[in-house]
């Protein structure tokens, strides 16, 4: 169920409900500019991953600035996002339900779609589930480059795959997936740098073997914000598919060569409670804030740490600062943005400290 917005527009930042996810609307369009701008002289198109945002709203602003269209993970995701006007849809991932291909089938009515596929038994269900649909279905093949994910293995086996998809009557043979999602977060400039190196050269490879046997790649894709300027500048991907570079998060943050965007993403908080000398209590605990990649920020506050969680509430050390005061409320940096987005209905975007309007987060939960 949709939860009642805990903002109005109009309303001061500090009047906003807690806990909330307040976008920072300055921040958030100069994110996207940056990425066109970096794009723009190499020729590299932004596909830009919704399974972050979650939002036909966000999406559209990204495809407004120049994005080709959307990678999803998900069929839900994907639906959504057609239903919410987004007219060309990459799921970047295998399906292998019938079901849920008959639904991507019946999705490609409204919007432009493709999927992935690495493995010869699912080319046969997506073919099965387009011969009923009577559509022709595009199916890139995903090639695992490093990730130790899904994909097949570069080379010949990837080239088998793409002759089972480009001979079938039902399917489109659409190009090459290659994300290497591993090399995302290491932290120094050159062991990412190597990492995409090489997955560069064996997608490098896999194109021109497929050039050979007469197949050409409408799309080679893959990139995230942590290797995108690699991918993009390599003159083998046509495709990039960032999706945390609109929000920024700590976790990118700590990469030594951190990307270049701004946060523009924060959970609002209250403290509820101020029991020691050097303890504030937050609203905001696990429940608000994933975990996964550690504990959010504190934002501008020095001296302040957030230092443990537990279902609803955050703890807060002071160390140095000044202990906020009981119901202050403080913007925490999420530590991973993805998994933070999908806890909440609404984003908040906030500019000069009022807020401007409530996007919902419509496929927030859709993983089926
Ligand atoms: N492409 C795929 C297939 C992914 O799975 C991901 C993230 O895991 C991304 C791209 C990049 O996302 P981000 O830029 O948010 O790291
Ligand atoms: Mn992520």
């Amino acid at each position: 169920m949709l939860q009642r917005p805990p903002a109005e527009p109009g309303m001061r930042e500090e009047e906003v409900d807690t806990p909330a996810l307040i976008l920072d609307l300055d921040a958030f369009e100069a994110n996207l500019d940056a990425m066109a701008a970096f794009l723009a002289p190499t020729g590299t198109k932004l596909r830009a991953h919704a399974k972050t945002h979650k939002s036909p709203v966000v999406a559209l602003q990204q495809m407004r600035r120049g994005a080709v269209g959307q990678c999803v993970q998900k069929v839900a995701e994907a639906e959504i996002l057609a239903w919410g006007g987004v007219p060309d849809i990459l799921v970047s991932n295998e399906v292998v339900s019938p079901r849920k291909l008959a639904r991507l089938a019946a999705l490609s009515t409204i919007s432009k779609v493709a999927l992935c596929a690495d493995d010869a038994a699912g080319v046969a269900l997506i073919e099965q589930a387009a011969e009923a649909a009577g559509r022709r279905m595009t199916v890139l093949v995903e090639i695992d480059v490093g990730a130790g994910r899904c994909g097949v293995p570069p080379g010949p086996e990837a080239v088998a795959l793409a002759q089972r998809i480009a001979g079938s009557p039902h399917l489109v043979f659409g190009g090459l997936q290659a994300y290497h999602g591993r090399a995302q977060h290491i932290r120094s400039p050159e062991g990412r740098a190597e990492a995409i190196g090489s997955a560069v050269e064996q997608t490098r490879r896999t194109v021109e073997q497929l050039r050979q046997q007469g197949l050409d790649c409408a799309i080679v894709g893959g990139a995230g914000t942590g290797t995108f300027r690699h991918e993009a500048t390599s003159g083998v991907f046509t495709e990039i598919q960032a999706g945390s570079y609109a929000f920024m998060d700590a976790d990118y943050a700590a990469n030594e060569d951190a990307p270049p965007f701004r946060h523009a993403l924060f959970l609002l908080s209250q403290v509820m409670s101020t029991p020691k000398p050097a303890l504030a209590v937050l609203d905001a605990g696990h429940k608000a804030a994933p975990t996964d990649s550690g504990f959010p920020r504190v934002w501008q506050r020095p001296g302040l740490r957030y230092a443990g969680a537990s279902d609803e509430h955050g703890n807060l050390v002071v160390e140095g600062g000044q202990r906020p005061d009981l119901g202050e409320k403080l913007r925490l940096v999420p530590a991973h943005c993805d998994p933070t987005i999908d806890r909440y209905d609404w984003f908040v975007g906030v500019r000069n400290g009022r807020v401007e309007c409530l996007w919902p987060i419509a496929a927030r939960g859709a993983m089926a």
